[in-house]
């Protein structure tokens, strides 16, 4: 009788895997052939601030960095001047295309690649780059997703170089391409990516602080700028299993599998001693962000096997944001070269932890377009005055999160976060802000002061304000459970999920303050008459923020179920899935205040909240669609044939004269298998009777009917791996894919 060789693949993966070795790469050498310091190549293949000073004409250089701090349109006299020096730079380095880098609504970033080659009057060959080039391009918008902001026949959109982040050089195995950071809008000039909207809100966000600031006497300040550094996790499996999964490969993370006796619950990864190869890889990624520009500063394990994270230092939010685009790519590039695929899913693996992009975000008042040299605004700072400014922000921001809880919510939703949020590894589907024992117990001895006659620093004073930063800089503690927690000298926004792009959720946190800000400015306003508000106003302000935005605030373990009873009992929402989450898009608070801001008008707003079901229905169509080939031609055959196997040793026995032990087990598999059948024809029947008027009814449906159903083909399944004979089972296990290094 044959054994099974379903599982021949898989062990052929197995010995492919057993037999690598750290890849070693070529580090940037000196003339010596000594190998460089990371200060000394770091940012080679992009063209800063730096470079611009030095290769520009000085009044070139002046107008373009005013250009980037005001915002506004570049001039096309200079920019021919700014086209000239890059296309230099780039030439010398061996770049020979150039593309306009944009990030559409896909979570990605999309190029269109043009040679600099061009031939002149005469018919010859030169090299051409314009400031036109430079500026603007016109790619087609059609096969991009716009939520209906664009209508087929009007296809065109146009991307605009954005210098507030500089370009840079993507090598790849044959060549180099300028990359030029653009926005994205369509002919009407409606934003059809994701950075336009964050660069607004970072406007506003900077326009509504300074007047607040203003009130309270700090004239000084005339621009603000978010900071943002962000944590990203990830899981690296080897290519041999990846390609085996069919599941990994289309969706990201595996529908089916079960179990491996050994997951997390040792506790040994967290922190542990990185395996040789990973960190081989790990030099070779961050040798590439380098060269980018990229301030990569830290790498660990993370809490669960295989699973990594990499940090950089904080920067400002609009190139922060580009720089975890080219984070994400680099991993992705990389991992190819070490043999790995890196998984960026939310949720790889069932019962391991699973992914998040904590973003941490400040605001720094801005001292020059160059350094982030600025102060920090959420550092408590040395004087009351200091202090008294930070509460008066704190409660701005309070009141905005307060306020827009729901929106912030629907920032970060989608079908992978889904499978993260609330289920006790990750933030809750609950919206609250940790503050830590000591400012909370400051905000409650402001709340409980009786406003009437604390007019003088000494109020400040006696409140303990004062003592603000000597006790801040010991306080570290943590809560890891909180989606939103005050850690010292910044927020940490963790529900954020670590396929995302951070733009969209940092809009909305930008936008979100920057109402909260713009209330504050109002009610100031009107109690000071316009004149400059005393500390005891500003207190009093501070005083009623905190009132109101009491609900928001919560210091426990929002892990617990009591949470969930108490968020109810407080008003909060707790949107548990997208379909719920991204209505919060379209509510009248939501679309008035962010087309007041400037940020999205209602038809951009109401767009994204097209785009957004969109893409979650389409994320779940093809998991569903995953799942079906998989379970039909994978693990019904891999059962079917062991099964057959049995009855057939069975009936052997049968026919010999002996007892036949096998056939409890095989008897035990067919009802298994039986079971599946049952469960895969549910599913069937669940896709096959519906239809829907719109694509929101049909995400919800997803969400509340087929969503479970999965989740049944999948006890099936993991049920039987585990009976199946080993040398049947197609699919590479957790066990060995988490575990082999
Ligand atoms: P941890 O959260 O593990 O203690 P850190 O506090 O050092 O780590 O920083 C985590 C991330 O927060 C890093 O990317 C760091 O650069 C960033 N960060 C630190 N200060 C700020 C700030 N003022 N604004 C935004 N991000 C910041
Ligand atoms: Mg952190």
């Amino acid at each position: 009788m044959s054994m099974g060789t379903g599982a021949q693949a898989r062990f052929d993966a197995i010995r492919e895997v057993n037999t690598r070795t750290p890849r070693k790469f070529d580090p940037p050498r000196d003339a010596q052939g000594r190998r460089m310091r990371i200060s000394d190549y770091y940012g080679i293949n992009t063209f800063d601030l730096h470079k611009m000073r030095e290769k520009l004409p000085k009044d070139v250089y002046l107008k373009l960095v005013s250009t980037i701090e005001t915002g506004k349109k570049l001039d096309h006299e200079i920019a021919n001047s700014v086209a000239l020096a890059i296309k230099e730079w780039a030439l010398a380095r061996g770049v020979t295309h150039f593309c306009h880098w944009f990030q559409p609504q896909t979570g990605s970033t999309a190029e269109k690649h043009d040679a600099f080659l061009s031939l002149d009057e005469n018919n010859r060959p030169i090299e051409k780059f314009s400031g036109a080039q430079l500026i603007q391009s016109e790619p087609d918008a059609s096969s991009f997703p716009s939520g209906g902001m664009r209508t087929t026949f009007e296809a065109r959109g146009y991307t605009a170089w954005d210098p507030s982040s500089p370009v840079f050089i993507m090598e790849h195995t044959n060549g180099k391409t300028l990359c030029i950071p653009s926005v994205f809008i369509s002919y009407h000039g409606d934003s059809l990516d994701e950075k336009t909207a964050l660069i607004k809100s970072m406007e506003i966000l900077s326009q509504k602080c300074c007047e607040l600031l203003h009130l309270m006497g700090d004239k000084g300040i005339k621009r603000v700028v978010p900071t943002l550094g962000i944590e990203q996790e990830y899981f690296l499996i080897d290519r041999a299993f990846y390609h085996l999964r069919p599941d990994l490969l289309m969706t990201g993370r595996t529908l089916i599998g079960g179990q491996p006796p050994k997951g997390q619950q040792l506790e040994d990864h967290y922190f542990g001693s990185i395996p040789a190869r990973v960190q081989a890889f790990m030099s070779e990624m961050e040798n590439e962000l380098y060269k980018l520009g990229v301030p990569i500063k830290t790498r660990h394990n993370e809490v669960a096997p295989s699973q990594f994270e990499t940090a950089p230092i904080f920067e400002e939010a609009n190139i922060a944001t580009d720089h975890n685009q080219l984070v994400m790519e680099i991993l992705r590039k990389v991992a190819v070269r070490h043999g790995f695929a890196v998984l960026l899913h939310e949720k790889p693996f069932s019962g391991i932890n699973g992914s998040g992009k904590h973003n941490n975000w400040s605001m720094m008042v801005a001292a020059s377009s160059q350094e982030l040299d600025g102060e920090n605004l959420l550092d408590p700072g040395k004087t009351p005055h200091q202090n008294l400014r930070f509460l008066l922000l704190l409660a701005g921001i309070l009141k905005g999160v307060h306020k827009h809880g729901g929106l912030l919510r629907a920032g970060i939703a989608s079908s992978g976060n889904d499978h993260r949020l609330g289920a006790n590894e990750a933030p809750p589907a609950i919206l609250s802000v940790f503050l830590g024992d000591l400012l909370t117990r400051i905000l409650n001895s402001i709340e409980s002061e009786d406003g009437a006659d604390q007019s003088s620093e000494a109020a400040v004073l006696r409140l303990g304000v004062s003592k603000l930063p000597e006790v801040m800089r010991d306080n570290t503690d943590r809560n890891r459970t909180s989606p939103l927690a005050f850690t010292g000298n910044k927020f940490e926004f963790r529900a954020v999920g670590s396929s995302a792009s951070p733009a969209f959720p940092m809009t909305l946190l930008n936008a979100a303050v920057a109402d909260g800000f713009s209330e504050l400015a109002e009610t100031l306003k009107q109690k000071s008459g316009g004149s400059k508000a005393t500390n005891a106003l500003v207190l009093a302000t501070i005083r009623e923020a905190i009132r109101e935005t009491k609900a928001i605030r919560f210091e426990g373990n929002n892990y617990s179920d009591d949470w969930v009873k108490e968020a109810e009992t407080r008003g909060l929402l707790n949107l548990r899935k997208t379909p719920e989450a991204l209505t919060q898009l379209t509510t009248d608070v939501s679309r008035s205040a962010l087309s007041k801001l400037q940020v999205f008008s209602e038809a951009e707003l109401v767009s994204r909240f097209h785009v957004r079901t969109e893409r979650y229905v389409k994320n779940m169509l093809i998991e569903i669609d995953t799942l079906r080939s998989m379970v039909d031609t994978q693990i019904l055959p891999a059962c079917y044939a062991y099964h057959g196997h049995l009855a057939a040793a069975v009936s052997a026995c049968n026919a010999a004269g002996f007892n036949a032990p096998q056939a409890a087990i095989a008897n035990h598999i067919g009802e298994l298998i039986s079971r599946l059948q049952e469960r895969r024809a549910a599913l069937e029947k669940a896709m096959e009777t519906e239809t829907f008027a719109t694509e929101d009814q049909k995400a919800t449906y997803l969400s509340r009917e087929v969503a479970g159903l999965m989740d049944d083909i999948r006890e099936a399944c993991d049920r039987l791996e585990a009976v199946i004979a080993d040398d049947y089972w197609p699919l590479p296990k957790y066990r060995e894919m988490l575990f082999l290094s």
